[in-house]
This record gives C-alpha cells, structure tokens and sequence, in this order.
C-alpha cells in the first residue's frame, strides 16, 4: 500500500530522547502532513470497520490521537486509558493506601519498564462485559503497555479483539501481547 511509504517517512526519529542510546520515534511530524495523518486513520479505519467493535480504548497519551477518530470513524465509544490518578473516582486514602470506590470506580493494571513498573487505569463504568475493543497506542516496544490493556478490558469482561499501533520495535519486544499489530509492520517498514 503506498499510503505507508508516506506515513514511514513522516515520522521523525530522535536519537539520545528521552535519554542517551534512545532512538525516540516522534508522531508529531506526522500530525504536521495532514494527507500522511488521514492516511493513518483510513488504514485503521479500513481494518476495523467491520468487526463489530463498540469500543476504541487509547492509551495515554497518543493512543488519544490515533483512537477518537478512528471511533468516530467506525461509529464506536471511545475510552481512554490513562496513567496513575488522573480519571476522576472517590478517593479514599486509608493508611497511605489508595482506596477508589463507587462513583467513577476506577480499576488499574501495573506492568514493568526498564527500570521500575507503571500502571494505567480505566474507569470501569466505561464499558460493558461482552464489548468487543480494540486497543490503540502509536507504538509498541517491550508489549507490557499493550499486555496491561489487554488485562484491564479482559478483567471486566471486555473482548479484545486486537491491539493496534503504528510502530514496532521488534528488538525490544519481550512479551508480545495477543493480537498485536502494527500499520508499519504490515509492510516491512520501520
Ligand atoms: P512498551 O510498554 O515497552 O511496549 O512501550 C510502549 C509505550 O512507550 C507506548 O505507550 C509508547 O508511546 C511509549 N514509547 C516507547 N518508545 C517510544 C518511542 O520511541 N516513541 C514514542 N513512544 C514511545
């Protein structure tokens, strides 16, 4: 598909960020080239569109670029998945634990990093056991993000039907979460 080509090269690679020996993969030359950016959605949208999917569930922070219009595309809700404390629930704090209850009930899955672990949460209300979700994020590296995605749907019986993203980095990959793929991958690129 020629449509990739153009959004490969639309993506800007910063060597030394966040830290030195990172080759970080910038998005947002790609939001710059508004013909490589809807290139981008069309693809998605094109897979998706008959799968029966209600649910485009993004993760912080640019799986909330690629996810709503992709939902609005193919006519699904979207959810975001965010990192630690910032959806809104009733907080508790109980001898330095938090404990969320009730309105805006929040549920939270950790993964690994390099170094340390990181979590992301979903408001549980969002969605509904039997949904059928697809998750988005713009790239892949180790797969814990993608895997802790996969575990808060699954947990409140959500049916995932893959996990979507525009780039992979094959070297990094440790885990390899089910029903992964990547817009780029597909063709060999990057
Ligand atoms: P993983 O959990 O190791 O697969 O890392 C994926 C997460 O890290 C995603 O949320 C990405 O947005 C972010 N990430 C890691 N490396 C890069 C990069 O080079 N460019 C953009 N995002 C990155």
């Amino acid at each position: 598909d020629p449509r990739l080509e153009r959004i490969s090269s639309a993506i800007r690679v910063i060597p030394d960020f966040p830290k030195p020996g990172i080759l970080f993969q910038d998005i947002t030359t790609l939001l710059l080239d508004p013909k490589a950016f809807k290139d981008t959605i069309d693809l998605f949208v094109e897979r998706y569109r008959d799968q029966n999917i209600n649910v485009v569930a993004g993760v912080e922070a640019r799986g909330f670029i690629f996810g709503p219009p992709i939902a609005l595309a193919i006519g699904a809700k979207f959810v975001p998945m965010r990192k630690p404390n910032k959806l809104p629930g009733i907080c508790f704090l109980l001898n330095g634990y938090v404990l969320i209850i009730f309105t805006g009930e929040v549920i939270s899955e950790e993964y690994s990093l390099e170094y340390g672990t990181d979590k992301i949460e979903m408001h549980v209300g969002a969605v509904q056991p039997g949904e059928r979700a697809l998750v988005i994020d713009d790239l892949i590296a180790t797969g814990g993000t993608l895997d802790a995605a996969i575990k808060l749907l699954e947990r409140v019986g959500v049916h995932v039907v893959e996990c979507a993203c525009l780039i992979e980095l094959p070297e990094l990959k440790v885990i390899g979460p089910a029903k992964q793929v990547d817009l780029l991958g597909l063709m060999g690129i990057k």
